[in-house]
């Protein structure tokens, strides 16, 4: 049998595309070389936040805040609002720089007073200088995204194989793609490459060159602890995202950094890294330094030199196509899967993607 599209990596992206194509007309099938949403769509720390996310991004994360209410219980989801916290006068400006480009861009982000944001989280330090607040913030559970989006290609009846690797794949003269796994060959008239932090040895399969780096994020979750906080909790510089589950427990993360490549595994947990991501935990919430940690994890986050996404056509192999590379992609994977869907459906998206045959310059706003 060949399928209209074969789509390589069961991540939010991958997942997202397939139901987008499937409902399109399109026989699809899925191949993950683990279990599906078990990559960085499955151990990421679940932050569903405005106010971390890139300016030219804000009209794609906002689309994903309302995909992502819709899923609702069945994937976690809580709308707490959040608050992005300075503790001096140079975060605080940096804080308002970020922030009015971010309102500009349509996040409704507002700058609050001291005396509001303490009514709101008595427990936050008073060594506060400056706040933002963004009410449509708030936090899903990552740890749900592989049941949930198993569920979806269940009823969309799409088939997917987990614990099958692409190791080879071949164009034939037909204009078909042969995919090779271990347990079988594929066949398929159009491909997605959607493989994360594995994008670039599954496109160099192709004798494709895509520049694409792998950050290992690491988060780390405390024991149940009586209620501390009830928004998401940020900070000027990036390097801190919290919030307290309905079960108690503290997810902390903010980008810190561990060791090792997509290639060996899921990466290692760095000590060093993880003790000042804690540290600033607790000076913004003093009584989390009485919280025992019960485990820190990685993940690996890809990105390109631009830190934009990969999401087009790829380059020079008519009928592939590539999605991936999305900066907080978490939040925007189910809205940027309908896009990528929609394109490969041969329709005009909603709004534009990112080419990947650009030329990649460094931006980091
Ligand atoms: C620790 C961490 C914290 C993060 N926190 C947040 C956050 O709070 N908010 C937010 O918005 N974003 C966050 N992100 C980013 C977000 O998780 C990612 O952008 C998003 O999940 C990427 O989805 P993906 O589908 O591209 O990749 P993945 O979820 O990694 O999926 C790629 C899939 O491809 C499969 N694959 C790879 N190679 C092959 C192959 N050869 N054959 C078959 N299958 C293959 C893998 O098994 C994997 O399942 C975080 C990322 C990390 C790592």
């Amino acid at each position: 049998m060949t399928y209209d599209i074969a789509i390589i990596g069961g991540g939010i992206m991958g997942c997202s595309t397939a139901l987008r194509v499937v409902a399109g007309g399109m026989k699809a099938i899925v191949l993950d070389q683990g279990d599906l949403g078990q990559g960085a769509s499955g151990v990421n720390a679940g932050t569903l936040s405005l106010q971390i996310k890139r300016v030219k991004l804000m009209p794609y994360a906002l689309k994903g805040h309302h995909l992502w209410e819709e899923m609702g219980a069945a994937v976690g989801f809580a709308k707490t609002g959040g608050y992005t916290l300075a503790f001096n006068d140079r975060e605080a400006e940096l804080l308002k720089e970020r922030q009015t480009m971010k309102a500009e861009a349509g996040a409704p982000i507002e700058f609050v007073s001291n005396n509001r944001l303490r009514a709101a989280e008595p427990g936050l330090t008073q060594k506060v200088v400056a706040a933002s607040y963004c009410a449509e913030d708030g936090y899903a559970n990552s740890s749900l995204t592989g049941q949930y989006y198993r569920g979806c290609l269940q009823d969309a009846g799409i088939e997917y194989r987990e614990q099958n690797a692409v190791t080879a794949i071949k164009k034939l003269k037909a204009g078909i793609f042969e995919i090779a796994t271990p347990q079988g060959v594929v066949y398929a008239k159009r491909l997605l490459l959607a493989a994360g932090a594995w994008l670039k040895p599954l496109a160099a399969l192709l004798d494709v060159n895509l520049p694409v780096n792998a950050r290992i994020n690491t988060v780390s979750v405390t024991e149940r602890m009586p209620p501390l906080m009830s928004s998401v909790i940020g900070h000027a510089t990036g390097l801190l995202t919290m919030k307290q589950k309905a079960n108690g427990t503290v997810l902390i993360g903010g980008g810190w950094q561990g060791r090792g490549t997509p290639q060996e595994g899921r990466g290692e947990v760095d000590v060093a890294s993880v003790r000042p991501n804690l540290a600033l935990a607790q000076y913004a919430l003093p009584a989390l330094g009485d919280a025992r940690v019960l485990r820190s994890w990685t993940g690996f986050e890809a990105n390109v030199p631009d830190f934009y996404p990969l999401a087009g056509a790829l380059p020079n192999v008519p009928d592939a196509y590539v999605l991936g590379c999305v900066r907080g992609g978490y939040t925007i994977g189910p809205y940027i899967g309908q896009l990528m869907g929609n394109f490969i459906l041969g329709r005009e998206p909603e709004m534009p993607l990112f080419d990947p045959g650009r030329t990649f310059q460094e931006d980091t706003i």
